[in-house]
């Protein structure tokens, strides 16, 4: 969908429940900026909200029940207010709004005895792009506004990870609620995920990010995950480090020497590099935003990208011939895979000369090579969560 003004979700909403909304609360995606697998590692992460969101219009009821429509679905769905186990089939997607109803009992917050509520969105759904997130950020707005209620961004950010983790079933981490939280258009979001603590970093307008989305998944992507999970904390293990973030580039360098029998078998030693340098390399991408210097945040870009590709190996084919295709590109900064890779999507930090024309010739080339056109989307960073209306 477009983006949707305040009087067409008003319109719709109207239309579905016979009732004006109370509320509008929006939430946008996220992009995962630099910071690779970094998270569960005890490093640091920057995220970006973007301007594509979910937006949630709500009402109360005088029946006590709960009533789901979203913009993309055929039907309103009602509910009693306990409605018992997980959903599961084509409403499935209700689980995100019900997850965060039953997380706002969990923590003890204050919630509506029954409400009406509809999902619009302009966020491409399974893109890699986190609209779950944006989801459960929207709802807990929206329902929290509906009995006069307000939350701050980081514990928005945790009932949605809870909602998240603990009633749909992913085991996420803090990037994307807290990114879609925190967000500040003209910024980035760094979370240093063992806190976890946020801060915002200045990320100038004229930056422009373009994210290619190849639309493959490896068939064995939870396995490959957990793998790669498993190797991180064997390493920090060999290493006598509870988490490898806890060591500098030098340090692991000195402790996986030949001398003190450290040496971590190759493949290890590879995984424990990738994650200590892009720990670095988040630090590094903070100082050079701070000092307005785009162009180094465009090389440490690519360099997590090789990384990815040459250590972590959670590259593939059609992410590395994205990323070859655009880093020679003179209004092209730098590209990397953006996510937990095995597929998904590159991302581009472009200069405003990057035209569409640009990207059409990339996307061109790329299908000469793999036999489809990726899907291309524009964003630049945006404001978190909040309240946008109120009737
Ligand atoms: P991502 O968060 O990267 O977009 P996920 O698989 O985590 O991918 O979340 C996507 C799911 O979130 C969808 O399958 C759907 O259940 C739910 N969802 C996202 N946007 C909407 C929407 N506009 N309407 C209804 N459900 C949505
Ligand atoms: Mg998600």
């Amino acid at each position: 969908m477009s983006t949707p003004t305040t009087q067409e979700v008003t319109a719709l909403f109207q239309q579905t429940y016979g009732q004006a909304p109370a509320v509008i609360a929006r939430a946008p995606g996220r992009v995962e900026f630099i910071g690779n697998h970094t998270d569960y590692n005890g490093g640091a992460v920057l995220g970006a909200a973007i301007d594509r969101y979910v937006w949630v219009a709500a009402a109360g009821n005088s029946s006590g029940r709960l009533r789901l429509c979203s913009a993309t679905g055929p039907a309103v769905l009602e509910l009693p207010a306990d409605p018992g186990t997980r959903i599961t089939g084509s409403d499935s997607w209700a689980n995100y709004p019900l997850g965060v109803w039953r997380s706002l009992r969990d923590l003890n917050l204050p919630r509506p005895a029954g409400f009406d509520l509809l999902v619009v969105s302009d966020l491409p759904a399974g893109a890699g792009l986190s609209s779950s997130a944006a989801l459960e950020l929207s709802t807990t707005l929206a329902l929290l506004a509906l009995v006069g209620a307000t939350i701050e961004p980081g514990p928005l950010a945790a009932l949605g990870r809870h909602a998240e983790n603990k009633y749909v079933g992913v085991p996420c981490g803090i990037l994307d609620q807290g990114t879609s939280a925190h967000g500040q258009a003209g910024h980035l979001v760094h979370i240093d995920c063992r806190g976890p603590a946020f801060t915002v970093v200045p990320f100038p307008p004229s930056a422009h990010l373009w994210i290619f989305n190849t639309r493959e998944k490896h068939a064995l992507i939870d396995g490959l995950y957990a793998t790669r999970h498993q190797e991180c904390l064997d390493a920090a293990k060999t290493l006598g480090v509870a988490l490898l973030a806890d060591l500098t580039p030098a340090q692991l360098a000195e402790k996986n020497g030949s001398s003190g029998g450290l040496a971590l078998p190759a493949a290890l030693a590879q995984r424990a590099k990738h994650i200590v340098e892009e720990h670095a390399r988040v630090h590094d991408t903070v100082a050079a935003l701070q000092r307005g210097d785009l162009a180094a945040v465009g090389r440490l870009l690519t360099a997590s990208h090789r990384s990815s590709q040459n250590l972590f190996e959670n590259s593939t084919p059609a992410l590395d011939t994205l990323v070859n295709l655009l880093e020679p590109h003179p209004a092209v900064l730098g590209a990397r895979l953006t996510g937990g890779g095995f597929g998904g999507a590159v991302m581009a930090l472009t200069k405003d000369t990057f035209t569409a024309a640009d990207v059409a010739e990339i996307a061109r080339l790329y299908a000469v090579q793999h036999g489809r056109t990726p899907e291309m989307i524009h964003l630049q960073s945006a404001d978190g969560a909040r309240v946008i209306w109120r009737a």
